[in-house]
């Protein structure tokens, strides 16, 4: 359908560094871009974008390729789809014939239901502005809500006509399937614009309501909001009805606006969240462009994650009243272990994010905003304590509830933080909150944890990431070796914790059990001699089904295993340390214990990381001094993979050490 000269025009036009910028923020680093990968969940950019090579290449998931691969697999699109829509973004004209009906037919199911909705589109808007009835009810309303023509362009509102037929007939006659224009629930086919009942008689979804389309990435019409108007919505409870869930259109996936704020969101670094269609339409016609709405939905954690590849800061403007308090507090909860900064911004009473913008200019929203916009963790604190009132077994439910929110935040140093504040607010002691946040995160862990006789997960590295490289031991190494033998001495018969599953019987975990499986798990094996061969000893004796304690390892009757376990006896070093600032908040519990076994297995695992990332990089540059060909390109590739996995799984660690020293 097109031809080769307009191809290879668009593969010279289109810069991968614009096509992924579309939907990718990229930060540059050295001649590169870098980002989150759109096609694998991931919080440490590992997405590559070469500029001067013009491709893309994710050293998380593998995935690479040119633009059009790009928007292929990102936009799921055939090939030429992909090229017509670079063929528009880079402003290349396309001859395109009018699709026969053959040709609809032979377009695959996604293509078929995306041209429809475009047609759908297109169709309500004409109706709403070249038709009497349009114009008179459709137009009517939103301009009576305020909503400027640009306003209902640039979010391509329409009206779907009162005819409970006159959409489908004019489908139908103009060549679109009906197997389209229904829905099928056990395929997902189908865009559900047409309703057919069980005796064969078919009408219109949304006749009788103004349409919102619902936009995807690329600004394709995946589905459509309908409102039935004032008049009709007296006695009706449900004022909107959407889309069925389809093949193109997954509304736990999809947020209204988000075609509209995207760039908006990038440049401002910010992302507003509401809730209904025309608070975005509302907001975004008084200026404030970065907003989006969860389809009237509640949030989902594949809607924050869309946020999130565009930004890390949320804040959440619902309704003030008890219902909209109600959802902002459930998405909090939902925003935090996604690693956002959140915040909450309550509105005056009776006032909701469409009304509010209609009502103010933008710099008295600014002004608002700057004044009012609340951490949500001293705003859910502010809240429970309010509806604690002056009683005190509420008053402990409500801290109990924000200690729970606290604890699934990711990050210690603002753990800590909204500890000390919290604590402030609630008039109670830091380290109350402290222990009950412990205890919180401890049963996490605890669930993590399977049985022994499953692979433990805990903590996880990447799957080709194996520690038992050849790396040297050298002081640090020594260092962590020490210290997990001491901890084996001294506690390795203590139970850490509990694995209970259904109604088998509850197992036991020891310290030095988990020690041993940790290493082993991650193919770790202690690597200065004398260290090793106390290990293998203890392990000797444990296996055995004994108890191995010091005494026997002091007595030992090799001279240099005695002398090494009573210096190590003798050694005071940083456990100490450890201890004493744990100390501070709690007595030495299990808890602590394992904080202490975690730090020293995950600081041993990180050393031996880091050792690696420095050979590897040193085979890189030695690579680099040879002359091109096929196999240093492949060499190169296979390295940087490599290098790329032992990063992800040196950053992991490291905000998992974070994260064990609360
Ligand atoms: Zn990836």
């Amino acid at each position: 359908m097109i031809d080769k000269e307009t191809i290879d025009k668009i593969y010279n036009a289109a810069s991968i560094l614009d096509v992924v910028s579309d939907f990718v923020s990229l930060k540059k680093r050295g001649a590169n871009y870098v980002g989150c990968c759109p096609f694998h969940n991931e919080k440490t950019p590992s997405f590559n974008v070469s500029p001067a090579r013009n491709i893309y290449h994710c050293f998380g998931c593998g995935k690479g390729g040119n633009a059009v691969n790009f928007i292929m697999e990102h936009e799921q699109m055939s090939y030429p789809d992909a090229l017509k829509y670079l063929a528009k973004k880079c402003n290349i004209e396309i001859k395109e014939k009018e699709f026969t009906p053959e040709e609809k037919e032979r377009n695959d199911d996604r293509a078929s239901m995306l041209i429809l909705n475009d047609y759908a589109k297109k169709t309500f808007i004409s109706n709403m502005f070249e038709t009497e009835e349009g114009r008179a009810i459709g137009l009517k309303y939103f301009r009576e809500r305020g909503f400027s023509d640009e306003t209902i362009k640039a979010y391509e509102l329409g009206y779907s006509l009162s005819d409970r037929k006159s959409f489908t007939e004019q489908a139908l006659k103009n060549g679109y399937q009906l197997k389209y224009l229904t829905s099928d629930e056990k395929t997902n086919i189908g865009t559900g614009l047409t309703i057919k009942h069980d005796d064969g008689y078919t009408f219109d979804r949304f006749s009788s309501r103004v349409m919102f389309p619902i936009h995807n990435l690329t600004g394709q019409v995946i589905g459509f909001g309908g409102r039935v108007l004032d008049a009709r919505t007296k006695g009706v409870n449900v004022k909107y009805m959407n889309s069925p869930q389809s093949i193109i259109y997954d509304k736990s996936r999809s947020l209204y606006g988000i075609y509209q704020a995207k760039n908006s969101i990038v440049r401002s670094t910010k992302c507003y969240l509401v809730e209904g269609y025309t608070d975005v339409l509302s907001m975004h016609q008084s200026g404030i462009e970065n907003v989006v709405s969860s389809n009237g939905t509640a949030l989902t954690v594949e809607q924050i994650r869309l946020i999130r590849r565009f930004t890390e800061n949320v804040t959440v403007l619902y309704d003030s009243d008890d219902a909209g308090i109600h959802a902002a507090l459930r998405a909090i909860d939902l925003l935090l272990p996604e690693e956002m900064n959140v915040k909450v911004l309550l509105l005056p009473d009776g006032e909701d994010p469409d009304s509010f913008a209609r009502n103010h200019s933008l710099t008295e929203i600014e002004a608002y905003i700057a004044d009012n916009e609340k951490d949500c963790i001293l705003f859910k604190a502010a809240r429970l304590t309010k509806e604690a009132g002056g009683d005190p077994i509420k008053k402990a439910q409500k801290i109990s509830e924000l200690v729970k929110t606290i604890s699934i935040i990711p990050d210690s140093i603002k753990r800590s933080v909204y500890v000390k504040e919290c604590a402030e607010m609630l008039n109670v002691e830091e380290r109350v909150l402290h222990i009950e946040i412990n205890k919180l995160i401890n049963r996490q862990l605890g669930q993590q944890y399977p049985r022994p006789e499953n692979q433990p997960q805990q903590p996880k590295p990447a799957s080709q990431v194996v520690l038992n490289p050849d790396v040297a031991s050298n002081a640090r190494c020594r260092q962590y070796e020490n210290d997990l033998l001491k901890l084996l001495l001294n506690y390795g018969n203590d139970v850490l914790f509990t694995v209970a599953e259904g109604d088998k019987p509850s197992e036991d975990i020891t310290v030095a059990y988990y020690i041993d499986k940790e290493l082993k798990d991650n193919g770790m094996v202690f690597r200065t001699p004398v260290s090793k061969q106390v290990y293998d000893i203890y392990f000797e004796i444990y296996n055995q089904g004994q108890k191995p304690d010091i005494a026997m390892f002091i007595n030992y009757h090799d001279a240099e295993v005695s002398k090494y376990v009573i210096d190590l006896m003798e050694e005071r070093h940083t456990i100490s340390k450890i201890w004493e600032k744990l100390n501070s908040y709690v007595k030495p519990e299990t808890k602590q214990l394992k904080q202490v076994i975690d730090k020293d297995l995950n600081g041993y695992k990180l050393e031996i990381a880091k050792q690696t990332l420095d050979k590897i990089s040193k085979e890189i540059a030695l690579l680099e001094k040879e002359p091109d060909s096929d196999e240093k390109t492949q060499k190169w590739e296979a390295l940087m993979a490599e290098c790329s996995s032992y990063t992800i799984y040196k950053n992991n660690l490291s905000r998992f050490l974070d994260r064990v020293m609360c």
